[in-house]
């Protein structure tokens, strides 16, 4: 274990993050540099528990062996700490960056006292594995004869073929996007996650044979038909991208936005010519109304801010979760607690305060006369546990008109688009999710499987990564009858998941 009597000896210390002024001019990540020194004290905390929560039931979703590795940076031996790291984590350097950390809302010295800096560690044992150049490609020694096609480049579509690439089949990943990657080059935003981390990640996996294709719209100018008569395999790993929308009086305005036209185009502009070519929904000089939290609510104010937008405000429908975990909500089970993620800081630096309004809804968009939206007209609401359920009450008298020159509509994900699917003919589940069960993978169709935000609805990259390396899994059985491949966790992580983004 770290030292015996660490976790009364030092206080949790999360690695810093950049000051939110200085920040805030650049899309820069958002993170510092860990000193060795801060890791080990921090590792020094880890109890080695009899029972690790941390890597167990509500906790980590691929069970990364946490305990060893912390034990491994308190006695600084590093590389025995990546291998390990990377025994059950393809990208660790994803996770380490983005994952919320339900790990954290698991570990047993969170019962008492602040837990470890699981994601911490994790982050600067792989960033060590990279600078130390100890990360490098390392090709099967043989290949299977065996062709997979996996629709969708996401982590839950990378983890699948870099697993399936390690046990020597050939696999070719189909993207309609120009670039690889899913939410982890066009959702999640460069400060939170530097494209350079994930293009390194994908040179490695090319240089060890996976094979990429960009612009390939499987349903539209892929046939997925060929794809299935080319291949001994297809996954479908094409994510939960239909967004929720808000139908109220003036959707159609111009000005409103999903979340994901606005973050996509930012990323895209940004790395093609740096904002250059102005290809993107820009925010400068507007008053910005996000609505919905979550991430996705996150990075919207992160990126309007980082434009330069003079107002700023977010809606949420729900009540402020409370400071500490409520009664119904103990260790260890995910917190529902009141957070503030790196853009509601940056909010609070340029405007001086949080923003986040609670109990809102949205009623109508105004229009300014020329079609613009210039205002949303609001109510408040409250929330009461009645019958079995929450049930939500305007407040007479509460009605206002907030001001708006750019809406983004952060409230969440419906699922799969379904072109590929109904070419295909496979079934989907009442939530119009592709259909196939968790450690199976398969759909509805013989030698088709599904994977990710797809299968299990929106989620998080932790858990694309359990539901890729399972579905490679379940592949290899499928082609050979047997594999070596491990067989991921069903471990309960759906709450958070369904919350975060
Ligand atoms: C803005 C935002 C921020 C987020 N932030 C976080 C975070 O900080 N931490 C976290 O853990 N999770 C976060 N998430 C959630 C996380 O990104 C997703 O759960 C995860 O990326 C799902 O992985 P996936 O591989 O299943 O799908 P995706 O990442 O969505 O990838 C699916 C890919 O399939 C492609 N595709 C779809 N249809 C086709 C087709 N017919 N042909 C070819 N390609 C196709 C899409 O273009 C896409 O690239 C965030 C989500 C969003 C939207
Ligand atoms: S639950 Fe916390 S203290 Fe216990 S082994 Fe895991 S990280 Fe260490």
């Amino acid at each position: 274990m770290g030292k015996p009597t660490g976790f009364k000896e030092f206080d949790r210390k999360k690695v810093e993050w950049r000051l939110p002024v200085v920040r805030l001019e650049d899309y820069q990540e958002i993170y510092t540099h860990p000193t060795e020194e801060h890791l080990k004290t921090q590792g020094a905390r880890c109890m080695d528990c009899g029972v690790p929560f941390c890597q167990s039931a509500s906790g980590c979703p691929i069970q990364n062996l946490i305990p060893e590795w912390n034990d491994l940076v308190y006695t600084g031996r590093w590389r025995e700490a990546l291998d390990r790291l990377h025994k059950t984590n393809n990208f660790p350097e994803f996770t380490g960056r983005v994952c919320p950390a339900p790990c954290e809302g698991s570990c047993v010295l969170g019962i008492t006292n602040p837990p470890v800096t699981i994601k911490n560690i994790e982050n600067a044992i792989i960033d060590r594995g990279f600078e130390e150049g100890w990360v490098t490609a390392s090709p099967p020694i043989s290949r299977s004869g065996k062709n997979i096609a996996v629709i969708g480049s996401g982590p839950a579509g990378l983890a699948a073929a870099d697993q399936l690439n390690k046990v020597g089949h050939s696999v070719t990943v189909y993207e309609r996007a120009d670039r690889i990657g899913g939410l982890l080059t066009y959702g999640i935003p460069n400060m939170k996650l530097d494209k350079g981390v994930v293009q390194r990640r994908l040179d490695l996996m090319a240089a060890e044979g996976v094979k990429f294709v960009t612009g390939a719209d499987v349903g539209r100018n892929v046939d997925p038909k060929q794809l299935q008569a080319e291949n001994h395999a297809v996954l479908l790993a094409t994510g939960a991208t239909k967004p929720r929308d808000l139908p109220i009086p003036g959707r159609n305005l111009k000005g409103i936005h999903f979340a994901m036209e606005f973050l996509t185009a930012n990323t895209a502009s940004l790395l093609n010519s740096d904002h250059k070519d102005g290809k993107y929904i820009s925010a400068e000089g507007k008053r910005v109304v996000v609505i919905g939290g979550g991430d996705t609510g996150c990075d919207c104010i992160g990126t309007s801010l980082r434009h330069g937008c003079s107002q700023l405000v977010n809606f949420e429908l729900l009540d402020r979760p409370p400071e500490s975990r409520a009664a119904d909500n103990p260790w260890p089970q995910w917190p529902r607690i009141f957070r503030s993620d790196y853009g509601h800081e940056e909010a609070a630096q340029k405007f001086g305060s949080d923003p986040r309004v609670y109990n809102i809804l949205s009623k109508e968009f105004i229009d300014d006369g020329n079609g613009n939206v210039t205002g949303i007209k609001t109510v408040r609401v409250s929330w009461k546990f009645e019958n079995g359920k929450m049930n939500m009450t305007e407040i007479p008298g509460s009605e206002e008109i907030i001001g708006a020159d750019l809406v983004l509509l952060a409230m969440g994900f419906l699922g799969p688009e379904h072109y590929v699917s109904e070419l295909l003919g496979i079934e989907t589940d009442p939530r119009s999710n592709y259909k196939a069960e968790h450690g199976r993978f398969a759909t509805s169709i013989p030698g088709v499987f599904a994977a990710g935000d797809c299968r299990r609805g929106q989620s998080l990259v932790v858990w694309a990564i359990n539901e890729g390396r399972g579905a490679a899994r379940a592949i290899d059985i499928y082609l050979r009858g047997h594999s070596t491949l491990p067989a991921p966790g069903t471990t309960l992580g759906s709450a958070l998941a369904t919350a975060s983004t």
